[in-house]
């Protein structure tokens, strides 16, 4: 399975992550940035998240 991780300092609260995560996963939180807010086996490990995140704070990595 994949693990997901945001570093949320370097989000800025865009958004694009949360449209383009095909598990639908991801979301705002009340903070006004993205934060794993479905369940987080449900990664497929695609790694969108990280081509879409325009300042790197997704890391995807198999465990
Ligand atoms: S790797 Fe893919 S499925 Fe996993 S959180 Fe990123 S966009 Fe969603
Ligand atoms: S794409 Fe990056 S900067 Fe934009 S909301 Fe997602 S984590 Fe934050």
């Amino acid at each position: 399975m994949y693990m997901v991780s945001i570093d949320r300092d370097k989000c800025d609260g865009c958004g694009a992550c949360v449209d383009a995560c095909p598990a639908g996963i991801l979301g705002m939180a009340d903070d006004g940035k993205a934060d794993v807010v479905g369940e987080a086996y449900d990664c497929m490990g695609c790694e969108t998240c990280v081509a879409t995140c325009p300042n790197e704070a997704y890391t995807v990595s198999e465990v």
